[in-house]
């Protein structure tokens, strides 16, 4: 269970949600505010973008301030034309002091219902004649590493919006106080058992000779389950959109979502393709999700914050912040 999660500005700011891992790996939901901590953007592996409106883009330039000649790829990921919109957010700045070696590197990926396209892009000397690979397939699924894949889906905000689901992959820990009682010296070989628990019949050596097999220490095992956090942010309340969501966020440990308005702007809701916090709650509730953390509210309730608790707390009974 390594994965801590904060919104980096309060919720009536404009949205930015970290997610840190066990090995202190950054990954930043939105660039709203909250971006312009140098500790933070250079420890930033991937950005995901729900859209490209002023509000959840404007701190992309404070992450790429503080990561010129890094020795880091960053990746951002986004609806269509991020490619093009984050090319031309760097094009809007003179290189010229970084002739020698190039002060970025970039990753650049475009989400699509039918799959992703991807651009590697060197600042400044690769901005000409960008190359976009185009990857086709059905499932919508990022792998970041072995350990971290986080699912993502398209919901409507007038323009595409996109949702992602961020999830550990489950694992195991060894249990100390049963492998003190074993009397077997520790070793190489408690690396190889959490490699290989999923095998039986796999041998294990443990040092002085002995050979085991996995199940001969399956008491040692306990399983962990990976934690599920899911990122939503400006979309309408439709029957559609909460299919998406379920679809990525079921059961999840935490699930952020929106909630610009109250329910007595219900109508200004709709019409901007917004949600109230009651609609929140009550897709916090279809989604079966653990927790429920309410952002994006309009700066017209600042200091009202328990306003939008209360509603969502109407449909949703688990722990609301
Ligand atoms: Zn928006
Ligand atoms: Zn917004």
């Amino acid at each position: 269970m390594g994965l801590c999660t904060v919104i980096l500005d309060g919720k009536f700011n404009y949205p930015s949600v970290l997610i840190t891992d066990i090995d202190n790996n950054h990954y930043l939901f939105d660039c709203g505010e909250g971006t312009n901590s140098r500790k933070t953007a250079n420890r930033i592996k991937a950005i995901f973008l729900s859209h490209h409106h002023v509000d959840h883009f404007l701190g992309f330039d404070r992450v790429i301030s503080h990561n010129i000649f890094s020795e880091n790829q960053l990746n951002v990921y986004g609806p269509e034309k991020t490619i093009d919109r984050v090319v031309s957010k760097v094009k809007a700045y003179d290189w010229n002091l970084a002739e020698k070696s190039d002060a970025l590197k970039l990753r650049i990926h475009d989400l699509t219902n039918s799959g992703i396209i991807s651009s590697s892009v060197k600042v400044p000397s690769g901005l000409e004649n960008i190359e976009k690979e185009n990857n086709q397939f059905s499932e919508k699924k990022i792998i970041l590493n072995e350990n971290l894949t986080v699912h993502y889906t398209l919901l409507n905000h007038k323009i595409p919006s996109v949702a992602y689901s961020f999830s550990e992959n489950d694992s195991i820990k060894i249990d100390k106080e049963k492998l003190k009682r074993l009397e077997i010296k520790k070793g190489p070989w408690i690396g190889e058992l959490k490699d290989k628990y999923a095998q039986p019949e796999a041998i294990l050596s443990i040092g002085d000779g002995r050979t085991y097999q996995v199940k001969d220490f399956a008491d040692l095992i306990v399983p962990v389950k990976g934690k599920k956090i899911v990122y939503a942010s400006d979309f309408i309340f439709s029957e559609e959109n909460l299919k998406q969501l379920i679809e990525i966020g079921e059961n999840a440990d935490i699930f952020y979502c929106e909630a610009n308005f109250l329910s007595e702007d219900e109508i200004k809701a709709a019409e901007t393709y917004h949600l109230t916090a009651e609609q929140a709650g009550k897709i916090a509730s279809k989604a079966k999700v653990k927790e429920l953390r309410l952002f994006h509210h309009s700066r017209k309730h600042i200091g009202q914050e328990e306003l939008f608790i209360e509603e969502a707390s109407k449909y949703f009974k688990g722990p609301i912040k």
